[in-house]
């Protein structure tokens, strides 16, 4: 059975932190350029190129001495997507699911404050996925002045569980690299 170049691999730094997911086809050219090993891989599943055949990666490891440059590329990108995935496709203030969901500031960018003088900026730290409902009911007001709570306070990821690719395959052989 062939790989699907697409499907998730959990990439660990150095001392076995988990710093990201890739697709396989990224990770098939991290191993390729020999800047990272296998770690665990899926036997029944095969992965093809002119000169080997191999199994599906899904742990693989950065070797020491790029390590740190290649996790700088790795960093999870800031997008509309992203922020919905690592809020679960979840309002963050009044938790509903299954909802068209859209990006809101939780400060404004209108909005100038102690801490952001020229306004929310539009970053991870500032976003987070919210319905429709509580978008319009927040407009250009801080949560607290609306009388609304965050569920929790937005962070930048260091890798997405929500996955882009909407499949958990190797979730149970990540599990213990990801405590
Ligand atoms: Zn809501």
């Amino acid at each position: 059975m062939s790989a699907d170049l697409n499907s998730p691999v959990l990439v660990l730094d150095a001392g076995y932190q988990a710093v990201n997911v890739v697709p396989v086809r990224r990770a098939l050219s991290l191993l390729a350029l020999g800047k990272a090993v296998v770690v665990e891989e899926e036997g029944d599943k095969l992965v093809r190129s002119e000169r080997m055949r191999l199994g599906c990666p899904v742990v693989i490891r950065l070797l020491i001495a790029i390590a740190h440059r290649v996790y700088r590329t790795l960093r999870v990108r800031f997008n509309k997507r992203n922020v919905l995935a690592r809020d679960s496709w979840t309002c963050q203030y009044c938790g509903a699911t299954g909802v068209p969901l859209t990006i809101d500031h939780v400060v404004p960018r209108s909005r100038r404050t102690r801490r952001y003088p020229d306004g929310g900026p539009h970053s991870w730290e500032n976003c987070v996925a919210a319905c429709l409902d509580c978008n319009h009911r927040k407009g250009d007001r801080l949560p607290e002045e609306a009388g609304m709570k965050l569920m929790r306070k937005p962070y930048r990821p260091r890798w997405l569980l929500a996955l882009p690719w909407g499949r958990r395959r190797g979730f149970e052989r990540w599990k213990r690299y990801l405590i």
